[in-house]
């Protein structure tokens, strides 16, 4: 379905982004500065899609030594021991401690590669001007934007998990590299959501009209 609405661009309005007021920059510029809440205006983020493909790789590099390098390193009386993450899930899983298990599967290694996902359908589908399923797409960056802010939910999970374990006698835990690699396919994941711009989701379809 192709909108017939024109967009504020084409009517020469920006919106702010951190108020919504749509206003129009001054005669001559490009650029301005929201009237409400001074914050700065373009029209589309510059570089957009460059800036997120380009976090979004490193974020899926990442992803690999992050999955593949010991998390957590086990200390206990009968030696040491190096566990990845799915390993600790597996290790996690038992009658008491399965719920714990099930948190670290989907904040650890679901949701990570369900936004890397999603991102890169996002990418793939404004690079190529499509003009399809519009709703669903924006709909799409929403979620993946909300769930960006919970994503410290990660490094505070495999935290507590390193905590819990602790507490039981003659046992000692210490972070592993794929706990720097994990931190970081948190981070590059939260800059490429923040380098998408939405609105580049609906200017294919305004485009192909005029
Ligand atoms: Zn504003």
């Amino acid at each position: 379905m192709i909108t017939t609405t024109p967009t504020a661009m084409q009517e020469g309005l920006q919106s702010c982004e951190t108020c919504g007021l749509l206003s129009r920059p001054a005669p001559g510029t490009d650029q301005g500065r929201c009237p409400r809440c001074d914050e700065e205006l373009v029209f589309r983020k510059t570089g957009s899609l460059q800036r997120t493909t380009a976090y979004l790789i490193a974020a899926a590099v990442c992803y690999i030594p992050a999955n593949l390098l010991p998390v957590m390193t086990t200390i206990t009386a009968g030696g040491r021991e190096s566990d990845t993450i799915m390993q600790g899930v597996v290790l996690l899983w038992s009658p008491t401690g399965w719920p714990l298990s099930l948190i670290v599967l989907f904040a650890s290694i679901m949701i990570p590669s369900a936004k890397i996902v999603g991102l890169a359908y996002l990418l793939v589908s404004v690079r190529r001007g499509s003009v399809k399923n519009n709703m669903q797409r924006a709909r799409l960056y929403r979620t993946v934007d909300i769930i960006g802010r919970w994503s410290m939910v990660d490094v505070f999970v495999d935290t507590f998990t390193v905590a819990l374990i602790q507490l039981q006698p003659l046992m000692s835990v210490e972070p592993g590299p794929g706990l720097l690699f994990f931190a970081a396919v948190v981070v590059l994941t939260m800059m490429a959501v923040e380098s998408f711009d939405p609105r580049l989701i609906w200017d294919s379809a305004s485009s192909k009209e005029t």
